[in-house]
């Protein structure tokens, strides 16, 4: 794919329908189109409708588009804006408000939060690997900082901070996982530290207690916070330095665009963040290319507000 150097010049690049189609098929079939009903490969495009593909199994005959089963199905919005939008989400350093979005893009603030929650299930990464090597774990609050909330919303929680605690793990020049938990419990931790790190793995953590138990079936190193030890040196540098600045990106993303997000939406919000800390690497149309490559799955407007 051509490189591009600004919004402007990918505007240009994907100024019709046809072109966002074409490209659309290309990265989710790597150009052999494929049944989204029985998968079968076997399929023929329609001489008359050049969008339209026919399966031609015999106990199938579906007849589909690039978009059936994709997060653009049934969409009203052209391909244009939800691909400049994936654009912006996507090379954009730390995202973008639905505010700023529908301004750019022509949408209601309405329309463009949904999008923006859509393009946020793309960016998830599907089967990630487990972690291993050295791995720092922590846990945190996000979100409902009361400083940037509204009076209303702040009299509804009673002044209360309506924080979220999200659990990390990150592997030292790896990547990073997060997972929005209720409490920083002893099942909870456990089960998150085992859903994200493979087990002998070195995993460095505080002195909290919920850690401990996991930590029999890792090589558990500590640091004790409360006792102001920061830093060992043991065999390895013991710390958790790097989950600590991720935190700090983290809290800087979702607290100082979006101001308030409540906390059934915080997870795709940690989604998208980590997204862009593991694919810091990519060039931005490489991001562009593997957010659209993701596209499987739709997000209704009605599941998300009633989730
Ligand atoms: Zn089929």
């Amino acid at each position: 794919m051509k490189s591009f150097k600004s919004i402007l010049e990918f505007q240009k690049h994907f100024d019709t329908e046809e072109k966002c189609r074409e490209y659309l098929e290309e990265q989710r079939w790597n150009g052999t189109p494929c049944c989204p009903f029985c998968y079968s490969v076997n399929v023929s495009r329609f001489a008359t409708n050049n969008r339209i593909f026919k399966c031609r199994e015999k106990e199938c005959r579906a007849k589909f588009s690039v978009t059936v089963g994709t997060i653009y199905e049934n969409t009203k919005l052209p391909l244009t804006k939800w691909f400049l939008a994936t654009y912006i989400l996507s090379v954009h350093s730390k995202g973008i408000s639905s505010l700023q979005l529908a301004n750019f893009i022509g949408v209601t603030q309405k329309t463009a939060w949904h999008l923006n929650h859509r393009i946020r299930e793309m960016l998830k990464e599907n089967a990630p690997e487990l972690l291993e090597g050295i791995v720092e774990v922590d846990e945190t609050y996000v979100g409902g900082s009361l400083k940037n909330m509204h009076t209303i919303k702040k009299a509804k929680l009673k002044n209360k901070d309506n924080k979220t605690m999200v659990f990390g793990a990150v592997q030292r020049n790896g990547k990073v996982r997060t997972t929005v938990i209720p409490q920083a419990s002893l099942e909870n931790i456990t089960e998150a530290v085992e859903s994200f790190i493979k087990p002998n793995s070195t995993m460095v953590s505080d002195e909290h207690h919920a850690y401990t138990k996991v930590g029999k079936k890792y090589q558990h190193r500590k640091v004790n916070h409360r006792s102001k030890e920061y830093v060992k040196q043991e065999d390895i540098l013991v710390h958790t330095n790097t989950i600590e600045g991720y935190w700090s990106i983290l809290k800087r993303q979702i607290d100082g665009i979006h101001h308030s997000v409540s906390p059934k939406h915080l997870q795709r919000y940690c989604n998208e963040a980590s997204f862009r800390y593991n694919n810091k690497a990519l060039f931005q149309d490489e991001r562009f290319a593997f957010a659209v490559g993701n596209c499987h799955g739709t997000l209704k407007y009605k599941t998300l507000i009633n989730q």
